[in-house]
């Protein structure tokens, strides 16, 4: 395809209607992504969440310039998905522009919300790899963090920062069973602001708390052969830092990039960094054949079906299970034998 020929040879254009063809979808999208996989494979993909305000982008923008500073070209994907326009997003573009638009080793590119946020999740995901095709050799995925979405997102990551502010106690202590599970790195950004060391006090006594519960908090990496032994445990196991920085004055900006470089360096030397593969590559193929055996039983059935059952399931005149039985049968999937329960 001439397209995928043009953006390895890191042609821009082509390199951006590449990630719009794969927002779109379809057969074209799927035809261009088998042709750039076979050069995927090389980036390291850094996935960095937290609430609106808490200064990701201003932190993203930073940890941009100082890769270009080491001579790294730096591809950056930002997903707003409580946005609803893409209007929205390109203001955001406009907004990062100023710094870094000029420099041909950035590749800037936002997603909003188009449809529904699986839909969201497969974009990003086929964008992440139209620049690791091309490539970028860091891959910037800033993403809100609004529940589940960024669960996802962040799972397509290598390495995750989860981004907070200083705030009181009690808010540090709401995020406990949320976001904190997926971080590699945490950040205390705004630390020119009253109440930093305190922040960063508090998140350091959690993943404490949780070490002693017999593992450090992304336990998504770590299975249990893992702990079996303090020697093992030494070897495989990752205690996420927890930093201040300052991204409006570009302060704690090198620690934060050496935090990522020192996880990354952790994931080769462990084999973790292969086995994070064998999850993405198996979470990737199960969300694809999720949406694919969805879309595919949606297809068959009419809104008014859909719409009937759910009243009957409200009026407790059949439970979901029954329900969502009966549609598969009469979609005539039941040959696939899906089980419900
Ligand atoms: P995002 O919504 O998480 O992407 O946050 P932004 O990067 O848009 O930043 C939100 C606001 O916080 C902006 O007005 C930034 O200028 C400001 N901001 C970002 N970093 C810092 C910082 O280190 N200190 C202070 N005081 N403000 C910051």
């Amino acid at each position: 395809m001439e397209i995928v020929t043009r953006a390895l040879a890191r042609d821009r254009r082509a390199i951006a209607r590449l990630i719009s063809l794969m927002e779109q979808g379809g057969d074209e999208a799927r035809r261009a992504l088998s042709h750039l996989y076979p050069h995927t494979g090389q980036a390291h993909i850094v996935g960095i969440t937290g609430a609106p305000g808490t200064g990701k982008s201003t932190l993203v923008n930073e940890m941009a310039k100082a890769h270009r500073r080491n001579g790294l070209s730096v591809g950056i994907i930002a997903i707003d998905p409580t946005s609803p326009f893409s209007g929205g997003a390109i203001l955001g573009d406009r907004i990062r522009m100023r710094d870094l638009a000029t420099d041909l080793g950035v590749f800037i590119r936002s997603m909003a919300t188009r449809g529904s946020l699986g839909g969201l999740a497969r974009a990003t995901a086929d964008a992440v790899h139209v620049l690791d095709a091309v490539g970028y050799p860091l891959i910037l995925v800033e993403t809100v963090g609004a529940g589940q979405s960024e669960v996802d997102i962040a799972r397509t990551a290598h390495t995750t920062i989860v981004v907070q502010m200083p705030a009181s106690g009690d808010d540090i202590q709401a995020i406990k069973a949320g976001i904190l599970e997926i971080a590699d790195v945490i950040v205390v950004n705004k630390a020119d602001l009253p109440g930093a060391d305190n922040a960063v006090a508090a998140l350091r006594a959690m993943l404490d708390l949780n070490s002693a519960h017999g593992e450090w908090p992304h336990g998504q990496l770590l299975h249990e052969e893992d702990i079996v032994t303090d020697t093992a445990r030494a070897r495989t196991s990752w205690r996420p830092p927890v930093l201040k920085t300052s991204a409006l004055y570009g302060e704690g900006i090198p620690e934060l990039v050496a935090a990522v470089q020192a996880h990354q360096q952790y994931q080769c030397d462990s084999g973790l960094r292969q086995r994070r593969e064998h999850e993405r590559a198996t979470d990737e193929l199960r969300r694809i054949l999720r949406y694919a055996l969805l879309e595919r039983l949606l297809n068959q059935i009419s809104d008014r079906d859909l719409e009937g059952t759910v009243e009957r399931i409200v009026a407790r005149e059949q439970d979901p299970y029954s329900a969502a039985e009966k549609l598969i049968a009469e979609a005539g999937l039941t040959e696939l034998g899906i089980a419900l329960h």
